[in-house]
């Protein structure tokens, strides 16, 4: 599909401007075949405009975008190798289900026969098998964005960008959709570009997933070490929840570093667990809600322990957050319990022992 090229969409140092406002300031990435690759960040950070650079909807100002090899410069978005799922997905209501799929076909000189057969085929694989005769009218949220995707498939692209496809959607369809895209995506082996302000839906779907702020990319990373290792403290705060504690730097050396943590004191670190050099800015401890474990009576610990007062409780069913105070500490922590049958709901007041490793620890400087 690729011709062995190792990498599908190449973005090197991307630069979009608006007048004088810098949309996009130096964007650079490799996204590889097939994968399912996700631009994660808040609002206005310029997701939709990186997109639309790959579609060809929008001129770079400097820089290059390359699609299986190939410079993008000069071709138009109807000849690229891409094809865009908008975030208000723009089915034609007087269409029916297969008109408005095969509308996704117009340029193409195919007899109108394989045609059919080709959108068939596309709303099979969004699960509409039986849709074709009906008016788009009559369909759900997801069914309508399952058109859309359909007819985004059709041409068979080598990409497929998706701006924020799922957002229209209430909570249910959009998280039964989110493991049909991933279904969808393995099956068809096409490489997505996802754009999302959902950090819990990158997290779900995507091999890679880049974060951006302020037209820039921050941090590219798989989920679990954009989870486990942000790379600065504005990462680990859009993607998921993250505690922080005022921290000290007391010494470095031999590749260790020795900090003081409010609620923790001394803690040993290794470098990997340092985000930003160390010399710049106030430091501070950073840690996972779920890394952090409430002790019952009697419970040992399995490393460190800490004494703590439990402040707040937030009863979720399958799993209870808790926001303690670290003895010596000046502001709450949250933990979250996972709830297992017989286990105790702690209430707000209650003193309690909190075990937690160093391992788990980040030093933001
Ligand atoms: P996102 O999709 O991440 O929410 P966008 O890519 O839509 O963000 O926009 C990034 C920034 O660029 C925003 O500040 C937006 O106002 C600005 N912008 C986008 N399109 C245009 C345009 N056509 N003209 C001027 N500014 C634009
Ligand atoms: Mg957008």
């Amino acid at each position: 599909m690729s011709g062995g090229n190792p990498v599908m969409i190449e973005l090197r140092d991307v630069h979009k401007n608006y007048g004088d406002y810098r949309a996009l300031r130096g964007i650079s990435a490799a996204i590889r075949p097939g994968e399912f690759f996700s631009l994660l960040g808040p609002s206005g950070c310029g997701k939709t405009t990186l997109l639309r650079t790959i579609a060809g909807f929008e001129a770079i100002s400097s820089g290059a975008v390359l699609i299986d090899g190939k410079d993008m410069a000069a071709v138009p978005p109807n000849l690229r190798p891409a094809n865009m799922v908008f975030q208000s997905y723009a089915i034609f209501p007087h269409l029916s289900v297969m008109q408005n799929v095969a509308f996704g076909l117009r340029r193409d000189a195919r007899p109108a026969s394989e045609k059919q057969r080709l959108a068939a085929e596309a709303l099979e694989m969004v699960g509409l098998k039986d849709f074709e005769r009906r008016s788009t009218q009559a369909l759900s949220g997801g069914q309508r964005q399952r058109v859309a995707l359909a007819r985004a498939l059709v041409l068979k692209p080598k990409v497929l960008l998706l701006d924020e496809p799922l957002s229209a959607l209430d909570k249910k369809m959009r998280e039964q959709m989110q493991l049909e895209l991933i279904r969808l995506q393995k099956q068809v082996g096409i490489t997505f570009v996802l754009v999302t302000h959902d950090q819990e839906e990158a997290l779900i779907m995507s091999n890679r997933i880049a974060v951006m702020f302020d037209g820039e990319i921050a941090q590219l990373d798989s989920p679990e070490m954009l989870y486990r290792r942000p790379n600065s403290r504005r990462v680990a705060e859009f993607v998921g929840t993250m505690n922080f504690v005022a921290a000290q730097v007391a010494s470095e050396a031999g590749g260790k570093i020795e900090a003081d943590a409010q609620g923790f004191g001394r803690v040993t670190l290794d470098t990997g667990q340092v985000a930003g050099g160390l010399s710049t800015g106030q430091p501070s401890i950073g840690f996972r809600p779920e890394t952090l474990s409430i002790l019952l009576e009697g419970q040992k610990a399995a490393d460190r322990e800490a004494h703590a007062t439990v402040v707040d409780v937030l009863y979720y069913g399958g799993l209870t957050y808790y926001d303690v105070m670290l003895d010596g500490a000046s502001q709450p922590v949250r933990l979250s319990v996972r709830n297992a049958f017989g286990r105790p709901v702690l209430e707000a007041g209650a003193r309690t022992r909190v075990a937690w490793s160093p391992g788990a620890l980040t030093l933001f400087c």
